[in-house]
């Protein structure tokens, strides 16, 4: 496989996501004389699908962000990614499920990005405003809206892109950025399936007063990722900036929240609701909480911050309105080194495309992010040695990386779904944290671990 002729060769790329957006940029800003490079999207604008949520960015996802994108992109990441404020620890804290403090992982505290991405170990990162990340993103790319893709066509000399429209478009590399249901990865690798975790979760984005911040940050002592599992398989996850979304007298703060309880109730209390009908899911989440969890304060904070959601409608004003109406959703990942190595060729697959993984532990957009900066590096050298060596070396690293991380996000979601005694949860996630800290081996992570086992 080659390029078709001695003109400069053309990338496609399905889906304008964080993975599509950064790995745009990047073939302009690091391979702008090698390639050309277009890109496509379903929506029909950059309105079309609100695109919110809090979302933690790491160090490693820092890093490729930086890489990836030009200067006037990264101008304006403060809009996305505002400057921590002194009270503010964006790291993850566990708690159990009347509020005792379980763990939280000891991270660095910094000023703002740019001490993030001057750090010599992996251990600080940042919560983003979601929809912010991806307006900035859209910073300069020359989009093509409204273009659905339904699959693609390869030939000799390179591969036609299929939109739903009947248009099509030829390329020499087509990118696969579609996210979880892309259909690029259907037809290229059929047998790569998406894996249901027998977990239900119900996302919402709220804004809260800041007295109920307050209430939150007591709880979890200014952490920002914030979890509380439950006994019963259920777990309370929250994102927090405590920087104020409005000037009104009482500030209120954007608030992430995702309830995740087991599946199986719901199929054996053959429980009925409508998923087009946010009310009726935001009830059944208050009742599952009150089935699930003893009567407590911190239960019913939970329930106060889920009664805030104002059943969102289409249209509704910021941030009234979740990532997509609030509906029960399964969490599903695809485990990329489920299926023997694909074939290297034109068909290039890209973020959750490849390797969707459930959010628990926030790694999703940080491995899409990572796979754009990695498919570049791996491109720099195509002129050296051609097309299919660049994209073998990509897909080798990208699948174990990627993999590693579906595969802890799978255990950690799971290890949530089996109800556990009050020992049992600390014991777990003693375990779990050590694992957690022996998979990466540098002198900050071996401190770290030191003082884990101590403190065990
Ligand atoms: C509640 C929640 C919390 C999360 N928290 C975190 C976190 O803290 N940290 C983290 O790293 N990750 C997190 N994630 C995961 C993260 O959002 C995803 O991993 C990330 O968005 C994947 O980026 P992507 O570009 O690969 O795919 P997407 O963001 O899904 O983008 C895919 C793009 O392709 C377009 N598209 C889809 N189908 C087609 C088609 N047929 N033709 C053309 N275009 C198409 C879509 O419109 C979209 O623009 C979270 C996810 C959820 C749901």
């Amino acid at each position: 496989m080659e390029t078709s002729t001695n003109k400069i060769p053309t990338i496609l790329i399905a889906g304008a996501g964080i993975g599509g957006l950064s790995f745009y940029h990047s073939v302009r800003k690091n391979l702008g004389k090698k390639f050309n490079v277009k890109i496509f999207d379903r929506e029909t604008s950059p309105q079309d699908r609100w695109q919110g949520h809090n979302i933690y960015i790491n160090k490693r996802g820092v890093n490729s962000l930086f890489y990836c994108t030009p200067a006037e992109v990264q101008d304006r990441f403060p809009e996305a990614m505002p400057d921590p404020i002194p009270k503010e620890y964006h790291t993850i804290m566990l708690v159990d499920h009347i509020g005792r403090q379980l763990f939280y992982f000891p991270q660095q505290k910094t000023k703002s990005l740019y001490e993030i991405e001057s750090l010599k170990h992996d251990y600080a990162g940042i919560i983003s405003y979601r929809n912010k990340l991806r307006d900035v993103l859209l910073e300069g790319v020359d989009i093509q809206w409204g273009k659905k893709c339904v699959g693609y066509e390869e030939c000799d000399n390179g591969v036609w892109i299929l939109f739903e429209d009947g248009t099509r478009e030829f390329g020499d590399l087509l990118i696969g950025a579609d996210g979880v249901n892309s259909p690029i990865r259907k037809q290229k690798i059929p047998n790569l399936e998406i894996n249901d975790l027998g977990l239900t979760s119900i996302d919402v984005d709220v804004a809260i007063p800041k007295n109920l911040a307050d209430r939150l940050m007591t709880v979890y002592s200014n952490v920002l990722i914030q979890q509380s599992l439950g006994i019963n398989g259920d777990s309370f996850f929250s994102y927090l900036r405590l920087i104020p979304i409005d000037q009104f007298e009482e500030p209120s703060y954007r608030l992430t929240i995702g309830y995740s309880y087991p599946t199986n109730l719901d199929i054996k209390e053959k429980i009925s609701i409508d998923d087009n009908d946010p009310e009726s899911v935001m009830k059944h989440a208050i009742s599952r909480i009150k089935q699930l969890r003893p009567p407590c304060e911190l239960t019913d904070l939970f329930i106060e911050l889920l009664s805030l959601v104002p059943f969102s409608h289409p249209g509704e004003k910021y941030p009234y309105r979740a990532y997509n109406p609030p509906r029960r959703r399964q969490f599903r990942d695809i485990d990329p080194l489920s299926v023997p190595p694909w074939k290297n060729d034109r068909i290039v697959l890209l973020g959750d495309a490849a390797h969707a993984m459930n959010p628990l532990l926030g790694l999703g957009a940080n491995n899409a992010i990572q796979d754009a900066d990695l498919l570049t590096k791996e491109l720099l050298n195509y002129e050296n040695d051609g097309l299919t060596k660049c994209i073998q070396r990509y897909n080798e690293q990208m699948r174990v990386r990627s993999s590693r991380d579906v595969i802890a996000s799978r255990k950690a979601a799971l290890r949530n779904k089996v109800p556990l005694g009050n020992m049992d949860l600390i014991i777990k996630i003693t375990v779990y944290v050590i694992n957690e800290y022996k998979q990466n081996d540098t002198p900050y992570n071996k401190k770290l671990l030191n003082k884990v086992t101590k403190n065990k």
